[in-house]
């Protein structure tokens, strides 16, 4: 949509304000427009001064007696009487000199603010005021808040808006119409307005819902898209092998659990259609996702194809190479597995580009930089992605063209999402939820401790490491900070060494070490010549070492929600009982997200919970989306949710066309251009 004017020739936009408001991200008057309120603020209960109530007030009334001082340097009070015909009430104001030659006399004021106990009287503080001949936006009515810049309140963004609502008024419709009607929404126009000037919360809301649906249903419909453009693709059909399976799960040493089994069928089925898989593995931290993968790849290694597998660091390839190793073994395929990673000698790499030219190497592990390397992978069949929220269309297009076909995906995320979200915020894939632990698994035991209580919790952590457990302890910075009173890395390892654990062999681990001395570490460790490990996040992701049973965590109010849950899935991964502490850095009172971890170790439950705590956006904060971030629908929402989603399988199913809807075309492509959807 175009509009008749620009940014600069709203009326109340000057360039001071037209800076202002680019701070805030707004550059064009739809910009503006679709800069929703934060909050609201209910002023529309007009009442009798007699019947005021300590709270946030509006009263329609006269106002006099007004008096401006200054009580000290650098403090000046405005002081009026405001009556009506029940009575009177004293206004306040603070550094607001202007106040007393604003206002006048003999005329009616609709007058909103704080009404409570001031210095022993009763007043108003810092109402806002308005003539009640001009139409009120800041009082006598629910009051939008927005987010506001140095020298850009709401107040004057509320002008600047009114003074838009021509534009407001003709804005044109974004969906279909026998969408609107069908979903009894509001129009486009009615509900920008009453987003921003609401005459009733009833309408608040249906203004809310109007444009809460149409955000999901944008992003459904760009999902479906991508998925229905994917499904014209062509890939190669794996055919099933019902001995190989059944003598993969022989050979496994424990027993699937049923979602694996699943699981592991779903991928089964995808892989023998000629369509692309695209499918999403999503189980928490120790469901057991590895071995899936492991199943999906060596049907399509029988088969005849390559398979890629691709993991986040270079610690976790070269894990899941030694996991994969291990699974593959008594088939007598052990030499198919081939690990390319950054951190490797020029003559190793040879080695392993020889063997995957040969045809020896067929399931080639490593980084995301695989996508880049020049490995022949013409016979590519499948692509396992694990725990990689950047592989999008973009890097699947890219293996597209080095193979001829586009090959299979399974993406794996240990991000606990609830289905119904799931299918949401991921609607191009097909979705395969690992929702049990394996049999046998002690929930991890979470608990706050405060820093007063850091030597009891060293000796008891002791006696665990006394009997052959490991302790990783995790610290949010590498080296000292000035800027950032947290602790970090080194200054534990040392404090950790000279102090309590000085009889304890103690390592070190952070992202600025070389590859090759993260290794060394990190193998020691798996050996058990070190019983603690002293780290920054990188073992944030999938690292396997059954024997560390207890996660320490300090300044623990530092890191979120998801991220914490990530870290002490690292213990808890054999018989023994898994802890985690999370150290606070001060005696402070530990948020309710914090004491959430406390109460549950389930990823689902928490991720519900965290949603709740935090409310909507809460999911996309975890992942990051930025700009897929919902707006005005809650997450919780799911009538809404699924109704958005119907809708946009209806749109596809009545065979609209994109295109004849300018707006919403160009909003869907935008989204579907956001390659880190899956
Ligand atoms: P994640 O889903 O976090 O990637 P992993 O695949 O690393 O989990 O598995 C965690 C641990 O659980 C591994 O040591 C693995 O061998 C083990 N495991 C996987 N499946 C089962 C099962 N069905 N029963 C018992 N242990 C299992
Ligand atoms: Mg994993």
């Amino acid at each position: 949509m175009k509009y008749d004017i620009s940014l600069s020739e709203v009326k109340g936009v000057g360039s001071g304000v037209l800076e202002k408001l680019a701070r805030l991200g707004i550059h064009s008057v739809s910009d503006l427009l679709e800069y929703f309120p934060r909050r609201y603020e209910d002023y529309s209960q007009i009442v009798a001064i007699d019947d005021i109530k300590p709270g946030m007030v509006t009263i329609q009334a006269k106002i006099m007696q007004v008096k401006g001082r200054y009580v000290r340097r650098g403090m000046h009070i405005t002081e009026a009487v405001a009556s009506d015909d029940t009575g009177s009430v004293r206004l306040i104001w603070f550094n607001q000199p202007y106040r007393a030659n604003a206002l006048k006399n003999d005329v009616e004021y609709y007058i909103s603010g704080d009404f409570g106990l001031r210095r022993q009287y009763l007043t108003i503080q810092n109402p806002s005021t308005e003539l009640v001949s001009e139409f009120p936006l800041s009082t006598a009515r629910i009051v939008p808040i927005y987010r506001e810049t140095k020298g850009l309140k709401s107040q004057q963004l509320r002008k600047i808006l009114r003074s838009c609502i021509t534009e407001v008024r003709v804005l044109a419709e974004t969906l279909p119409d026998w969408l609107v009607t069908e979903q009894h929404l509001m129009s486009r126009a009615n509900a920008v307005e009453t987003i921003h000037f609401p005459h009733s919360s009833e309408k608040l809301e249906k203004a809310k819902e109007r444009l809460g649906f149409e955000e999901v249903f944008q992003l459904t419909l760009a999902a479906l898209l991508n998925k229905y453009e994917l499904l014209q693709e062509v890939s190669v059909e794996v055919a099933f092998d019902e001995k190989l399976a059944k003598d993969f799960v022989k050979h496994l040493p424990f027993t699937l659990t049923d979602a694996q089994k699943r699981a592991i069928w779903q991928i089964y089925l995808d892989m023998q259609k000629s369509q692309p898989m695209n499918r999403l593995l999503e189980g928490d931290v120790g469901s057991g996702k590895t071995v899936v993968a492991a199943m999906a790849a060596v049907m399509a290694i029988k088969a005849g194809f390559q398979v890629a597998f691709m993991a986040p660091t270079e610690i976790l390839a070269k894990q899941h190479a030694k996991t994969i190793h291990r699974l593959f073994e008594p088939l007598g395929l052990s030499e198919v597995v081939g690990l390319l990673v950054g951190g490797q000698k020029p003559t190793q790499k040879r080695l392993t580009h020889e063997a995957i030219a040969s045809g020896r190497t067929k399931l080639i592990i490593g980084t995301h930089a695989l996508i880049q390397e020049k490995v022949d992978m013409h016979r590519l069949g499948l692509v396992v992605v694990d725990e990689q929220h950047r592989f999008g269309v973009e890097q699947r297009k890219a293996l597209q063209s080095k193979a001829g076909h586009m090959p299979h995906v399974l993406n794996m995320t240990a991000t606990p999402i609830p289905r119904s979200l799931a299918l949401t915020l991921y609607g191009e894939m097909d979705i395969s939820i690992i929702d049990t632990k394996p049999e046998g698994r002690k929930p991890i035991i979470t608990s706050i401790q405060s820093p007063n209580s850091r030597k009891q919790l060293y000796e008891k952590i002791d006696t665990e490491l006394d009997e052959g457990r490991q302790m990783f302890v995790v610290t949010p910075l590498i080296r000292e900070s000035d800027s950032l009173p947290a602790k970090s890395a080194e200054e534990v390892y040392t404090g950790l060494r000279q102090g309590f654990f000085k009889n304890k062999k103690i390592g070190l681990l952070h992202g600025k070490m070389k590859p090759a001395d993260k290794d060394r570490v990190m193998q020691m460790f798996a050996k058990r010549q070190l019983d603690i490990l002293v780290s920054t996040t990188v073992i944030e992701v999938g690292v396997d070492i059954p024997n560390a049973t207890i996660m320490l965590i300090e300044n623990a109010e530092r890191f979120g929600l998801a991220q914490i849950h990530q870290l002490r899935g690292r213990v808890g991964r054999s018989e023994h009982q898994g802890y985690c502490y999370l150290m606070m850095g001060d005696s402070s009172e530990p948020s309710r997200r914090l004491r959430a971890l406390e109460q549950t170790d389930n990823g689902f439950k928490l991720a519900e919970m965290d949603l709740e705590i935090r409310g909507p956006g809460a999911i996309y904060g975890t992942i990051q989306h930025g700009q897929l971030d919902l707006r005005i629908a809650k997450l919780t929402d799911t009538k809404l949710i699924s109704q958005a989603r119907q809708a946009a399988q209806e749109f596809i199913d009545r065979g609209e066309n994109l295109l004849e809807y300018s707006q919403l075309h160009e909003r869907v492509q935008s989204i579907r251009a956001v390659t880190n959807l899956n």
